[in-house]
């Protein structure tokens, strides 16, 4: 396998705590370690980019603004410098839209490996729910899921054939397993 060479980010639940349609900046705190293991990925020479389902934009709970916003937050507090994320996508889709970025869409993964010049497996997605790791099976991306969000991701990719994923307790952990792969 080659090694992996960029990150791609879920951000509610995996970087900053998953709260339920989250629209107010002030309500974005970050998850433990995970500026540490950003910060980490980074100085190993891993590009990290932001992939985040906003379906509130498209339930017509919050503007696409206010989303964004909440994302500069995370960058705010992140203090890894004004662009940590080389990419950002945010897939405002209601869920029973037609699905163009919407995770499990494999377009942005897609976009990123044609873009950035990368195999499918130099690339590795990092999340808190089984459509992050359904994403990286339909893009035959790498992924590692994280168990800091609101469901039982355990459950989750059992129920969606996906255990072959490994699955760490902290960002931290994730990341330092990412590493050790290369
Ligand atoms: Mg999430």
């Amino acid at each position: 396998m080659s090694a992996i060479k960029l990150l791609v980010l879920d951000r509610d639940g995996t970087l900053i705590e998953h709260v339920p349609y989250l629209h107010q900046p002030a309500e974005v705190r970050l998850l433990p370690g995970v500026r540490e293991g950003l910060a980490a990925a980074r100085d190993a020479g891993l590009t990290l980019c932001l992939h985040t389902n906003q379906s509130g934009v498209g339930r017509g709970l919050f503007t696409l603004a206010d989303a964004e916003a909440c994302t500069a937050r995370m960058i705010e507090l992140l203090d890894l410098g004004p662009a940590p994320f080389a990419r950002v996508c945010t897939a405002p889709e209601h869920p029973d839209a037609p699905m163009v970025y919407r995770k499990p869409s494999p377009r942005f993964a897609r976009e990123l490996m044609a873009e950035f010049g990368l195999a499918p497996d130099e690339i590795c997605y990092i999340g808190d729910r089984g459509s992050d790791l359904e994403t990286a099976a339909a893009a035959g991306t790498r992924a590692v899921g994280v168990a800091t969000g609101l469901d039982d991701l355990a459950a989750e990719l059992r129920a969606a054939g996906l255990e072959r994923f490994p699955l760490f307790p902290s960002f931290r952990e994730a990341v330092e397993h990412v590493l050790s792969l290369r």
